[in-house]
């Protein structure tokens, strides 16, 4: 009835509407062109930038933001106080801002802006430049920005940087200015404080100049190689070294930032990836690294290998692992890692940061809101890529131990929480790592492993090169289930509240076991109920949640299942019937997968040969 009376005006507001839907997740674009000189005598460095900024957002913005990330590193900024007003405080930091002399603090100095050639006015506030604008940017429309900076790399304190601690000369990240992200929750202009970045997605073109014995490292792809030497030319020819600075230039399409180092005493290896990308490594080749980086390289391409056929192909053709920084930091198309220490140390950070291209760099999810989803997806597949090729019994049983410590310790916050502003580092680091590593454990437990890889590689291909947002997962995660999970995203990152279930009771009547599980923790969960009789065989007793709306499929197909009403979530226990006698059960356990982050799991395992009373009726 109502498709008869249709009217072609109504026809037009249902066109409407739908892409205001579409609209809602619009995405900014940026345009970069940079020419830098680096003095590598004074660590001061003078550029230029052309931005070419898309609007395509419905908002008219009267107002731009940049991040200046290099004025952190003076005393008395915000990540300084914070550093030093935290009880404890990352100890790369500590309190050496504070003591930064003149020639040692970083910043960055805007010399002159233009946009669309006008003068634009502009004031700084610590890491942040707010520009208003001289002409407002109305929806879908671009503009281009023309800026003038000086800047002074700082020594090396956090991730940026000179003089690194094993002897890198520069690690260049954080280091121009930089665009904040707008989206349809507004403007991301952070202070930098410590951690965690989001960027806009675009292209960069970027020329360094610097003296001609550093070698340069980065994100892109080296445009110019026949000019430059260092066994980057094309084989068969010779190129006449320079004395005057070397003009390197890269180009890179389609990332969130750009980042590069640059040393004088650099090796270069390249390996490839049986169907990409090419790897390049950058290192100080020494009695501390020539094996231990032969050896890492191996391990690049299994860990390649195996996120591309887990969790989506990796979107370049290029990657870079990189002597540098004072860590392990992501970037697009590199990373910087520190180069010395085992081979075990440096392959778990090469892991980690090489599958951050996939959970930041191609799924660039808000890291500085949602750390959980960057720090702690890589964590969770990093961990999976690394068991491929080094074997171990339970790859995530690590993140469960420290989350279990966090809670024991009543330093545990809720995971939704900015990056920035956690009251320890402790509760930082546990939180977005290995809760957000738990999350999609615990999730593959929730909806069947087999959804939950589905889900994974889903999720990548719907949402690589955009910003996906908690929300956008799980909904991936309900269509490839068919499963209501919203709950669950709410109860773990948005609270505190814990897992916790046992058996309760285990009663003999007429024949007949009535086993009673209890949930004793806060959030509800599905559960699974392992049942071993004394003749060896198993049955898997599942109860649903009823806030799922459905059951998950059968894992383990050789042990049958019974699926049983699901649980509502308010009551507190919950009552299983099964027509066999209490004696023929060896032992009844909650979760033997142990993918449930149970708090307490000794009340999960009932053991027959430990009873002599308790299941009697009396
Ligand atoms: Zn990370």
């Amino acid at each position: 009835m109502i498709k008869k009376n249709l009217s072609p005006l109504l026809l037009t507001l249902f066109i409407v509407s739908g892409s205001y839907a579409q609209d809602y997740r619009w995405q900014q674009r940026v345009e970069y062109t940079m020419d830098v000189q680096l003095n590598v005598a004074s660590h001061q460095m003078s550029g230029t930038q052309k931005l070419v900024y898309y609007n395509n957002s419905p908002d008219t913005l009267g107002k731009v933001y940049y991040h200046l990330n290099f004025n952190a590193f003076q005393p008395g900024s915000m990540m300084d106080v914070r550093s030093r007003a935290l009880p404890d405080p990352d100890r790369r930091v500590a309190d050496r801002i504070s003591k930064l002399t003149d020639s040692e603090i970083g910043y960055q100095h805007v010399k002159s802006l233009l946009q669309d050639g006008k003068a634009v006015s502009y004031n700084v506030t610590g890491t942040i430049l707010e520009v208003t604008l001289a002409k407002p940017m109305l929806p879908k429309t671009k503009t281009v920005f023309e800026m003038k900076f000086e800047s002074q790399v700082p020594i090396q304190i956090r991730r940026s940087g000179r003089d690194n601690k094993e002897g890198i000369a520069y690690s260049m990240t954080q280091w121009y200015p930089k665009l904040a992200e707008y989206d349809f929750q507004g403007w991301h202009a952070y202070q930098y404080v410590a951690r965690e970045f989001q960027g806009v997605w675009g292209d960069f073109d970027v020329t360094i100049s610097i003296d001609p014995s550093f070698m340069i490292a980065g994100t892109g792809k080296l445009q110019n190689p026949d000019k430059i030497g260092f066994g980057y030319e094309k084989p068969g020819t010779t190129v006449v070294k320079s004395t005057s600075d070397l003009q390197w230039h890269f180009v890179a399409k389609n990332v969130i930032d750009f980042a590069w180092t640059a040393d004088p005493d650099y090796t270069h290896d390249r390996v490839l990836v049986p169907n990409g990308p090419e790897l390049h490594f950058f290192y100080q080749k020494n009695e501390k690294t020539a094996e231990t980086w032969k050896k890492m390289e191996d391990y690049a391409v299994k860990t390649f290998q195996y996120l591309n056929e887990h969790f989506g192909k990796y979107p370049f053709d290029t990657y870079s692992i990189i002597q540098g920084g004072d860590g392990g930091m992501e970037y697009p198309m590199c990373t910087l890692i520190m180069g010395e220490g085992s081979l075990n140390g440096l392959t778990g950070v090469m892991a980690h940061e090489v599958t951050h291209s996939w959970f930041q760099m191609a799924l660039a999810s808000n890291e500085a809101l949602y750390p959980w989803m960057d720090e702690g997806f890589t964590d969770f597949a990093s961990s999976e890529a690394e068991a491929s090729f080094l074997p171990q019994e339970n790859p995530h049983a690590r993140n469960y131990a420290s989350y279990f410590a966090l809670v024991a310790s009543g330093l545990q916050e809720p995971a939704s929480q900015a990056a920035d502003h956690f009251n320890t580092t402790k509760a930082y680091g546990t939180i977005a790592y290995s809760m957000g590593s738990i999350f999609l454990n615990q999730l593959s437990y929730v909806i069947g492993k087999e959804n939950f890889e589905k889900g994974m590689i889903r999720y990548y291909n719907t949402w690589k090169m955009r910003h996906p947002e908690p929300n956008d997962f799980i909904r991936v995660m309900e269509k490839v289930s068919g499963l209501q999970l919203h709950w669950y995203l709410r109860y773990w990152i948005g609270t505190t509240k814990r897992i916790d279930y046992g058996i309760n009771s285990v009663i003999e009547r007429e024949g007949s076991t009535y086993i009673t599980l209890e949930r004793v923790g806060e959030m509800p969960m599905p559960i699974d109920l392992l049942i071993t009789y004394n003749d060896g065989s198993k049955e898997m007793y599942y109860v649903s949640m009823n806030e799922l709306f459905g059951n998950k499929p059968q894992e383990d197909k050789t042990i049958p299942r019974i699926e049983n009403t699901p649980w509502p979530w308010v009551n507190p226990t919950y009552t299983l019937k099964m027509l066999k006698p209490v004696s023929s059960i060896a032992t009844l356990e909650i979760d033997p997968s142990q993918r449930m982050a149970d708090i307490n799991r000794k009340n999960n395992k009932w053991v027959m040969a430990d009873k002599t009373t308790e299941y009697k009726e009396n």
